[in-house]
């Protein structure tokens, strides 16, 4: 099965030290270059995005002198500044495409971004023939939540790899993987030291193959999570 690796914002201002760190974003950096290291040739297309915004302005109302830390925002990831590169830890050379997103705007999904070439991540995704995507990055509870949920809509099949991830809260981090698994997502632990968590093909042959005793391995239980988060979902997407 195609399958591409989709890596969220994992840059400078996101990650430990940054204007607007994630506990742990260091951690999923480098986790990411050790499942590349094993495991690139798993994947068709590797894409990684940038959140990438305007210098001047407060960019469609998403920075904010007091930010709320849910709709408003710290100034960060200015377009050209060390704070929107990449990590350092994560290792680059095996990315195939770079998109950017959030110039002017608000842009929580890598599918609001684009290459340097125009191309979206849907394009890039149709065009490949790509029917299953890996999500990684940061935050779990933003802009992983809405690139795995927009991923979900685009048709392909979506597993979160839940060690290589970092969000910004706890307790919204576990509500954001609740509701994607519920929408359709499979949660997969494990990959954060290179290793196949579960035996599963990475062709995807093995669509459960990650939970095979069907215990909740990460108290995300589709079926027992927030009934209330579809909605939220649904709103945050109307909304937009
Ligand atoms: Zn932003």
């Amino acid at each position: 099965m195609t399958r591409a690796l989709l890596i969220v914002d994992v840059q400078n201002d996101f990650t430990e030290g940054g204007a607007l760190a994630v506990a742990g974003g260091d951690r999923v950096a480098s986790g990411i270059t050790t499942l590349l290291a094993g495991h690139a040739a798993d994947y068709d297309l590797v894409v990684a995005s940038r959140d990438w915004h305007d210098a001047h302005g407060d960019n469609g109302g998403h920075f904010a002198g007091d930010p709320d830390y849910v709709d408003t925002w710290p100034v960060h990831c200015v377009a050209g500044t060390t704070g929107a590169d990449y990590d350092p830890l994560l290792d680059t050379t095996a990315i195939t495409h770079h998109v950017v997103k959030g110039q002017g705007r608000p842009a929580y999904s890598m599918f609001e971004g684009a290459t340097a070439e125009g191309e979206t991540v849907a394009e890039l995704l149709s065009a490949h023939g790509v029917l299953a995507v890996d999500v990684v990055g940061i935050a779990t509870d933003h802009c992983v939540r809405a690139t795995a949920s927009d991923a979900i809509a685009h048709g392909v099949r979506v597993r979160i790899l839940t060690d290589l991830v970092a969000g910004v809260g706890a307790d919204s981090s576990a509500a954001a993987l609740a509701e994607l698994a519920h929408a359709g997502a499979e949660l997969a632990p494990g990959r954060a030291d290179g290793s196949d968590p579960d035996g599963s093909d990475p062709d995807g042959a093995d669509p459960d193959g990650s939970n095979p005793d069907g215990s909740d391995l990460d108290g995300s239980d589709p079926d027992r999570s927030d009934p209330g988060g579809r909605e939220t979902l649904d709103a945050r997407h109307g909304a937009r």
